[in-house]
């Protein structure tokens, strides 16, 4: 362990291990396997990197992740390592020399996309190569029930049989129960120890909103939060991406659009312009993001409802992984709900799936209304539970306020009933608030007990109570039935009166939620930011020469830490965390004068 201390300290420059990286590390260097659960940013790489260094032979690292493995490889030859990859993307004459230098025992690191480890010849060659371990990332793409299910994974546990002798060390990010036991069974890794991490992203700040036009809100959030940050903006259809990537172009700011109806080229381009450029906004469906390992994405917006609560955490799990403040928001309205159900309907999957993607849902909804502590509904989801109340969420900045809604309720409900449990939520309302209108006199709807007793509350009161009865699990949206509602049993008690309910009251203006509330950004005083400018500029250039993304250099947190502790030596610079031998050597003097010219 010592000699794994001394290359954290001079080839990454770190100080010390995090969370449970140094038994990981431990536990691999004696030869035993490991299921390592940590969330995105947790630093999970050090986990395989260190023990592949420490032990005889190449440590190889399966990942599905073929666009980004050029990256990986960039960021370890810049420590110095000996790291390659292998994919269907190189031509022949690369994966040869590549093949050469695995055999000739000149590789510390190698990547490989789990078609091409599965192929005979490459399993042939790795038995004639001295192996440190097996290292299989993103390990959840073995469930057949998650989102990014992959079946060659399933084909991994042959590494077990071929290779009993050598390590193996599984990762993922994300990890209910369920995921986990499959990654055991699937992958072989019974005898593993199993190291799980707090999911817990204490740096992201977590606000969802429900309300008219997103598209306007989401701008007054960039503006007020993230001027010229990196960040990604999710949207559920593809026609929605492009119109918001224009519209934010439109207004000024470097966004692209990706998803999967885009040309391969086009997609390959916007990824490594949000990697390689400051500033850029991603405008994605959520086929974008998987393995993103850009550290500085300093916010992920929802413009739409995400399918499930873990496909929410897994999104906005992408800002931050630097450690350093970042948002997560989402704006979200009824309709979302609506097409969400129909687009679950319409699939072609078994019953069992479509109540499973229902329940999901709910669960989603239910994050969405809650007046409480939005991380500890969350981190129950991974059944992690904090005691105490987060401190860095909407609901605990700015508490919602609640009324008594069981009148209202009731009313709500009983105009569903007598109205035949046909109709969505803008005919009920008009039903409510007794509006003058054709359909409901061609229905005689204007005779029942309903209608007019409402006009206590505006359409668009109506509307907030209709959701959050919906969201609540009052209310059930008919996905065949062009979003009528109908009663649950929940309904009942309800409805008799044997219950009361407490409703979100609608925050009156947002822009007064957000004043008085420091922000979600990298703090720097106003004194340091002209140098972090500089360095950001001189990082620039330097990625630009070597054609690698900037944060391979040094992350924003180096430059932060650079800025405000203006280092005036090489040993003054080599304490920063994140400047590591060969970092010194390569950057140190460049960099060292950029911190000396630029005057405090
Ligand atoms: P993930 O778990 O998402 O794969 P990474 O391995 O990419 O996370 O690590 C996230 C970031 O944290 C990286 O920039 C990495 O260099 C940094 N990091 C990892 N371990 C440490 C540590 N012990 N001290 C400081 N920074 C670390
Ligand atoms: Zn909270």
């Amino acid at each position: 362990m010592k000699q794994a201390r001394q290359i954290l300290n001079n080839t990454f420059g770190y100080h010390d291990f995090r969370h449970h990286q140094a038994d990981i590390i431990h536990t691999l260097i004696e030869g035993g396997d490991a299921l390592v659960l940590m969330p995105t940013g947790g630093g999970k790489s050090l986990c395989y990197q260190i023990p592949a260094l420490l032990r005889n032979g190449v440590g190889v690292i399966v990942s599905p992740l073929i666009a980004l493995m050029q990256d990986q490889v960039d960021a370890l030859t810049q420590l110095g390592l000996r790291a390659a990859f292998l994919n269907s993307t190189q031509d022949s004459t690369t994966q040869q020399a590549t093949e050469q230098a695995l055999l000739g025992g000149e590789l510390d690191l190698l990547y490989v996309a789990p078609e091409r480890l599965l192929s005979s010849r490459m399993l042939a060659l790795l038995t004639r190569t001295p192996l440190a371990l097996f290292a299989i990332d993103e390990a959840h793409c073995v469930s057949q029930w998650g989102h990014d299910f992959r079946p060659e994974y399933r084909k991994l546990s042959v590494l077990a049989e071929r290779f009993s002798k050598v390590p193996r060390i599984a990762l993922t990010a994300t990890a209910d129960r369920r995921t986990r036991d499959e990654i055991i069974e699937q992958l072989a890794l019974g005898q593993a120890e199993v190291y799980i991490n707090s999911f817990d992203r204490p740096n992201i700040r977590y606000a969802i909103s429900e309300g008219d036009n997103p598209r306007e809100r989401l701008w007054r959030f960039l503006e007020s939060e993230h001027t010229d940050d990196a960040g990604i903006v999710y949207c559920l259809s593809r026609k929605k991406v492009e119109q918001v990537a224009d519209w934010l172009t439109q207004k000024g700011r470097t966004a692209l659009a990706y998803h999967a109806g885009l040309p391969e080229q086009m997609r390959r381009q916007h990824q490594m312009r949000f990697l390689r450029e400051d500033g850029v906004i991603m405008v994605a469906t959520i086929a974008f993001g998987m393995g993103i390992d850009k550290p500085d994405v300093r916010f992920v917006a929802h413009l739409n409802l995400p399918k499930s609560l873990e496909a929410y955490y897994q999104e906005t799990g992408r800002a931050g992984r630097d450690g350093q403040p970042a948002n997560a928001w989402m704006a979200y309205n009824l309709q979302d709900v609506i097409t969400l159900r129909q687009m679950m309907s319409d699939t072609d999957a078994n019953e069992q799936y479509k109540r499973i993607a229902h329940h999901k849902l709910e669960t989603m909804l239910g994050l969405c209304e809650l007046t409480g502590c939005r991380r500890q509904v969350l981190l129950a989801c991974f059944d992690e539970y904090l005691s105490e109340p987060c401190g860095n969420c909407d609901n605990c900045l700015h508490p919602p306020v609640t009324w008594d809604g069981t009148e209202a309720a009731r009313k709500a409900l009983s105009c569903v009933y007598r109205t035949g449990q046909r109709f969505g939520v803008k005919y009920a309302t008009d039903v409510l608030i007794g509006k003058d209108d054709e359909r409901i006199k061609n229905n005689r709807h204007h005779r029942i007990s309903t209608y007019g007793i409402g006009c206590e509350h505006k359409a668009q009161e109506w509307r907030d109570i209709f959701r959050q009865l919906i969201a609540q699990g009052y209310l059930d949206i008919d996905p065949e039935g062009h979003g009528a509602l109908g009663l649950t049993a929940k309904a009942r008690p309800l409805l008799r009166g044997e219950m009361e309910l407490q409703l979100r009251l609608r925050p009156k203006r947002e822009s007064k939620q957000a004043q008085g509330t420091r922000k979600a950004s990298i703090v720097l005083s106003a004194q340091d930011q002209p140098l972090f400018e500089a360095l950001r500029v001189l990082r620039l250039r330097l990625a630009r020469e070597q054609g690698v993304p900037p944060y391979v250099i040094f992350h924003d947190s180096t430059l932060c830490e650079m800025a405000s502790q203006r280092p005036d030596s090489e040993a003054a610079l080599r304490v920063v965390g994140g400047v590591g031998e060969r970092k010194l050597v390569r950057y140190g003097r460049a960099f060292l004068e950029v911190i000396r010219d630029c005057p405090l």
